[in-house]
């Protein structure tokens, strides 16, 4: 990265907005440089907690089906559910207003808050007040804003935006905070401890309870029927905010409201356990404002009467719901889950993965939606690995909006003769010509390999040139210090045939592997490995044409091509599911591509589900086949005649694992003897092109770092053990990071069978 200005000088609010690419590149820099082990401990601590918190839930698909469902309908029904609430809010006595723009809700809170003489507010937390910059509105007018909420109180003290949607301080260490305190308040208390810290800031915020005139929170939802409120908090803080003060104002998204009182049931089942992994957190309140209670009045103050003012900004959401796309966004709960699951997310937070306000994968959508589109530029570190999508309890396919938002942002990009000469050359779909020279680089690999396998002996010594991998790095944006796999002599399909068929089979079912380009022109021997392996347990296996499924140029934002490329690999495989073959697929993200991401790209549906239901993992398959044949995988592969050895550590693929077909392997691998140790990290890193690129290399070997220190542990434990993995990428980052071969699973079972 080419600046040279020192992590520790970047201010969070310097690089909130990333529009500028610039921006996002000192974020990561800072991020990297100050907060990453803070952000690493507690989004990771969330996401442990999460799974724990979800495994226990005997019906948590069904729960994730019926909010999915209540938001959708929610969403359809939006202009009568926003009629039903105002009229819900006026029956009880309240004041309801829609405020098209942030300027308009601002302006309406701070009307109310004059005419009431307001001179102190207090805050509950309040992402959709942070969206409309309401604090700085409120204090130009002269009014004093005090946030409640402790880790909003660590932001407004050092001048920062959050950083996460759930936890907005989540980026600060204890230590940092007690620089910080000490910095900014005179006192003698050492802070040296969480709890002093706590109590510290409890008598700061109890003073501004006892004098505030009104209190500001947000929603987590809202019900039409009742013009109830859900609050979900871990402090009480909100809960003081909206009963102390005579005024409340709640302020919160048009999206979040639902029909009834009673779908609030199922969003208290996951938002806290898809947060933080807490079954419920420590306050639940249900308000039905203005509460009858008299307010609070300090010693000598007379109580004022309690008002109520519910306030709804449209800010671009209507706009988002016409958008085939962003809708969906609109679905978010704001669980964090997405964030917390996000190897990307937990090395870096919100800072650099994030925007002014919204931040991690769903982050883009809002900032798109609520701001700008080039302020969604740190989508881009959304590597489209796909850990959140099962992961998020509104099942909302954040890749895939990620994906979307490259490809507007790649229409934004000027036209120029160089990039669509390039696409011409390269395979790009005429749409697609504009996006950078990275992406169609990145994005048109399949041609890439045909003409570097083609011609292996020169392409591979003219990358061995002097000044060639600069070269790459200026033009194609290709970090240097990243090794290059060399281009095979012989493809995939060539050794495919030269090899002899082998013996008769002697199972069903029949099985076409498809000769995904990644394998193809990058892997071969690996392709064979499978194939052998399959074969060997009486399986018959034939390889299908090597032709690009759309999944590389999908990843770069090159969605017309993606689609071009899908739907002309979608016939050809159907040909073989006529034919009575199931398809295995080796690279993972390829079979994702087929179990999952073809519904966005197919014109045929009945094709779509067809290649999803008939798509297999190789070693899900030979689990599968073993486990009904009842085959002594021990055997068939006896693990003591691995060259190898039989003591492994085993890294799955993140997209291998969300297409539930990870498992097996390891399954397979223990049932031939070998001794596993499994890695547990979201994503290694690489995520195809991603860790390739110049601007991400830093990140990219810092997200790795979690999967290289793993291996050496288990190496400690119990000494030395081969690395396998299953995804191409995985390979060539686990050899970036340790130096060591790894192999394929498929290609250790194979060396067993001489
Ligand atoms: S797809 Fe992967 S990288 Fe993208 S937001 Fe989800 S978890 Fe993060
Ligand atoms: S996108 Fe899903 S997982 Fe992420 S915050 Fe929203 S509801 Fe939670």
């Amino acid at each position: 990265m080419a600046t040279l200005v020192n992590p520790a000088d970047i201010s969070p609010r310097s690089v909130a907005n990333k529009s500028d690419k610039k921006a996002l590149l000192d974020a990561i820099r800072m991020t990297l440089g100050v907060q990453s082990p803070a952000v690493r401990l507690n989004t990771q601590t969330f996401n442990r907690n999460r799974y724990a918190a979800t495994s226990v839930l005997p019906d948590y698909d069904a729960l994730k089906d019926r909010a999915r469902q209540i938001k959708e309908n929610a969403i359809s029904n939006l202009p009568e559910l926003l009629r039903h609430l105002e009229a819900s809010v006026v029956a009880n006595g309240g004041h309801f207003y829609l405020a098209k723009t942030a300027a308009d809700a601002n302006a309406y809170i701070r009307d109310v808050l004059l005419r009431h003489e307001v001179k102190l507010v207090v805050k509950g937390k309040s992402i959709t007040s942070e969206e409309t910059r309401l604090n700085h509105d409120l204090e130009a007018a002269g009014l004093t804003v005090a946030e409640t909420d402790l880790a909003e109180f660590i932001l407004q003290v050092a001048d920062e935006q959050p950083s996460h949607i759930i936890a907005p301080a989540l980026h600060y260490s204890r230590e940092r905070i007690t620089a910080l305190f000490k910095r900014k308040f005179t006192t003698d208390l050492p802070l040296d401890t969480g709890e002093e810290l706590t109590v510290f800031a409890r008598e700061k915020l109890r003073e501004q309870f006892i004098a505030a005139d009104a209190g500001i929170s947000g929603a987590n939802l809202i019900a039409a029927d009742s013009g109830s409120l859900m609050l979900v908090e871990s402090e009480g803080n909100i809960r003081m905010t909206t009963t102390l003060p005579p005024l409340h104002i709640a302020i919160a998204g048009i999206e979040k409201v639902v029909p009834s009182r009673t779908d609030f049931g199922t969003f208290i089942e996951l938002l806290p356990r898809s947060g933080t992994g807490q079954p419920l957190t420590s306050y639940v309140s249900i308000l039905h404002p203005p509460i009858k209670a008299p307010s609070f009045a300090a010693p000598g103050k007379v109580a004022k009467p309690r008002e109520f003012h519910m306030v709804l900004i449209d800010n671009g959401r209507s706009r988002m719901r016409e958008d085939p796309v962003l809708r969906e966004a609109l679905y978010c709960i704001r669980c964090s889950a997405c964030l917390n699951s996000c190897a990307n997310f937990e090395t870096v937070g919100g800072h650099a993965f994030g925007g002014e306000t919204y931040s991690g994968g769903i982050g883009g959508s809002w900032e798109a939606g609520t701001g700008t589109l080039m302020n969604a530029r740190f989508s881009e570190l959304c590597t489209a690995c796909s850990r959140c999508v099962p992961n998020c309890p509104v099942r909302i396919d954040i890749p895939w909006l990620n994906e979307n938002l490259r490809q507007r942002m790649n229409f934004e990009q000027p036209r120029s003769a160089a990039k669509a000469a390039f696409g011409d050359m390269t395979g790009s779909a005429p749409e697609d010509r504009v996006a950078p020279l990275q992406k169609q680089f990145f994005g048109n690999y399949s041609t890439l390999g045909k003409w570097g396998t083609r011609f292996a002996g020169l392409s591979n010594a003219s990358m061995s040139l002097p000044g060639a991998r600069a070269f790459m790095e200026r033009v194609f944006g290709v970090d240097r210090r990243r090794t290059l796999p060399r281009f095979p002599r012989k493809t995939w399909e060539r050794l495919y045939r030269e090899e002899p068929r082998g013996l008769p089979a002697k199972f069903r079912p029949s099985l076409v592997m498809l000769a995904d380009v990644f394998t193809n022109y990058g892997a071969p021997e690996r392709g064979m490995a499978a194939i052998r392996m399959l074969r060997a347990i009486g399986l018959d296996v034939v390889l299908s044409p090597a032709i690009p499924d759309g999944r590389a140029a999908m990843s770069q934002g090159m969605m017309e091509t993606a689609r071009i490329q899908a739907n002309a690999i979608a016939p050809m495989l159907r040909q073989y599911l006529r034919e009575g073959r199931k398809i295995v697929v080796l690279e993972p993200s390829s079979l994702a591509m087929l179990r999952s991401d073809f519904k966005h790209l197919l014109d045929d549906e009945e094709t779509r589900q067809l290649l999803a239901q008939n798509s297999f993992e190789p070693l899900e398959m030979l689990w599968n086949v073993a486990q009904e044949q009842k085959l002594d995988l021990k055997r068939i592969f006896p693990a003591r005649k691995s060259k190898h050895g039989t003591k492994l550590f085993y890294h799955s693929h993140c997209q291998q694992r969300t297409c539930n077909s990870a498992t097996q392997t390891i399954d397979v691998l223990r049932a031939a003897g070998f001794d596993v140790v499994t890695s547990s990290v979201e994503c290694c890193g690489m995520a195809g092109s991603f860790g390739y690129k110049h601007d991400y290399y830093d990140l990219s070997m810092a997200v790795g770092e979690d999967l290289f220190a793993q291996v050496r542990r288990a190496d400690q434990e119990s000494g030395p053990r081969i690395l396998v993995a299953s995804g191409i990428s995985c390979h060539e980052q686990l050899f970036a990071g340790m130096g060591r071969e790894v192999v394929h699973p498929a290609e250790l079972l194979a060396g067993t069978l001489s």
